[in-house]
C-alpha cells in the first residue's frame, strides 16, 4: 500500500477471482466459462464494430436495449446494461445500500456482495444457509434490509422458487430485492417477469455464462423504470460508456441468435446431468446444482487435497479455503470431451489418494 491510499479503503479485502494461469495448458474448469465460443453473428458483429472504435459506444445502449426488451417482454427503460454484471451489483450497492438500508445475503454466496458492500462503505448482514445450504426464506421475510440473492446460489448451485422470491419481495416493500441471475439460463426459473408486480425488485443476469461472452463483459439488469433511472444516474455519474462498441455488438448478435444459446445450454444441462452421475458413482456427494458448475465432496479426500492432485495434472477446479466450502470443490461443466477427460484424471487422482 502506497503512503497515498485512502484511509477509507486501507482495510478493504479485494475478490479474489479464479486463477487465470498463463504458465501452462490447464483444463479449465475453475471459474464456470463456456465452453463453446460466442455465437458466430456475435463474433462477426463485434468484428465490424472495432473498424469503427475510434468512435465512442453510445452511452444510452440503444440497439441493445431494443433487442433485450423484444427478448424478455419489458420495455425499453426497464432494462439497463452494465460492464459485466458485476458492474451492476456495484451499482445497486451504491444506489439502494447505506447506513439505514443495510444488505442482507447468505453467509455462503457469491463472494463479491461482500467486497461490493465494504467498498461503499455499506453495513451488511450475513445470514447463514441451512445445513443443506438452502437460503431459509423466512429469514429474509420482514428483513427490511437490501436483500441480495443468487439464483441459483453460488458455489452451490441450488435453487428458490418463485414464490419464495415473491414472499420476500412481499414482505420487504420499503426495500429494494437484488436477484442475481447470472446462472438462470441452466435450468432455473427467471424472475424477470415479476418487475411489472412488484416495484422493489432488480433482476441482475449476465452474458458470461449462457451466452459465451465472459470476455466481452456485459451484464444486464432489468427492474422498474424508476429503479433503472436510479442506476443510470450512478451509471452516468461513473462510466457513461461503460458498455463498449464491440461488446455491444456481440450482445445485439447474441441476443438475436437465441436458438444457439439455448442449444448450448440444454448440452450443458445433459453433459452436467452425466458427469454428476459419474461423480456419484466415484463416491462424490453432490448439491442439485442448477448451474453450469457442480459443487461435490468426496467422503474420504479433503477437498484441498483433489484441488492440488488435479492441479498438478492440469486441471483447474475451484477450491474455497473457508469453513463450511473446504471438503467441496467446484467444477465447471465442460463439454462432453473435457469432462470425459476430467472425469479419467480424477479417477486416477482418486486411486492415488485414497
Ligand atoms: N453473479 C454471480 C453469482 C457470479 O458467479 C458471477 C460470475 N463470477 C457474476 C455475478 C458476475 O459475472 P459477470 O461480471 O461476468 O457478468
Amino acid at each position: 500500500m502506497s503512503r497515498f491510499f485512502s484511509e477509507k479503503f486501507a482495510g478493504l479485502t479485494p475478490y479474489t477471482p479464479g486463477e487465470q494461469p498463463q504458465d501452462r495448458q490447464y483444463l479449465k474448469l475453475n471459474t464456470n466459462e463456456s465452453p463453446f465460443p460466442p455465437s458466430p453473428k456475435a463474433q462477426e458483429a463485434s468484428r465490424k464494430a472495432a473498424e469503427v472504435l475510434q468512435l465512442y459506444s453510445d452511452p444510452d445502449c440503444r440497439l441493445l436495449r431494443q433487442k433485450a426488451a423484444a427478448a424478455f417482454g419489458v420495455k425499453e427503460d426497464e432494462v439497463l446494461f452494465t460492464n459485466g454484471s458485476d458492474e451492476g451489483l456495484n451499482f445497486a450497492f451504491m444506489a439502494f445500500c447505506d447506513q439505514t438500508h443495510p444488505a442482507v445475503f447468505p453467509d455462503i454466496t457469491y463472494g463479491f456482495y461482500k467486497v461490493f458492500a465494504r467498498l461503499n462503505g455499506v453495513p451488511y448482514e450475513e445470514i447463514p444457509l441451512d445445513d443443506a445450504f438452502r437460503v431459509r426464506v423466512s429469514d429474509y421475510c420482514g428483513v427490511h434490509k437490501t436483500v441480495f440473492l443468487a439464483n441459483p446460489n453460488a458455489p452451490t448451485g441450488l435453487t428458490i422458487e418463485k414464490s419464495e422470491i415473491e414472499q420476500i419481495l412481499k414482505t420487504n416493500p420499503h426495500s429494494v430485492v437484488v436477484i442475481d441471475e447470472a446462472y438462470v439460463d441452466f435450468g432455473g426459473e427467471s424472475c424477470v417477469e415479476l418487475i411489472h408486480r412488484y416495484d422493489n425488485l432488480l433482476v441482475a443476469q449476465t452474458f458470461s455464462k449462457s451466452r459465451s461472452l465472459a470476455g466481452a463483459r456485459l451484464g444486464m439488469c432489468f427492474g422498474q423504470k424508476s429503479l433503472i433511472d436510479d442506476l443510470n444516474t450512478i451509471r452516468f455519474s461513473t462510466n457513461p460508456y461503460n458498455v463498449n462498441r464491440m461488446t455491444m455488438a456481440a450482445g445485439v448478435g447474441s441476443l438475436e441468435d437465441a436458438a444457439y444459446c439455448r442449444r448450448n445450454c440444454r448440452e450443458i444441462m445433459r453433459v452436467r446431468k452425466e458427469t454428476a452421475e459419474a461423480l456419484k458413482r466415484m463416491g462424490f456427494y453432490l448439491t442439485d446444482s442448477r448451474a453450469n458448475f457442480l459443487f461435490a465432496r468426496h467422503p474420504r479426500v479433503s477437498g484441498e487435497a483433489l484441488y492440488r492432485a488435479l492441479k498438478e495434472k492440469g486441471v483447474l477446479v475451484r477450491h474455497f479455503n473457508e469453513p463450511r466450502l473446504c471438503e467441496f470443490n467446484r467444477v465447471t461443466v465442460g463439454n462432453a470431451e473435457q469432462m470425459h477427460t476430467f472425469l479419467s484424471i480424477l479417477k486416477t487422482v482418486l486411486e492415488e489418494c485414497l
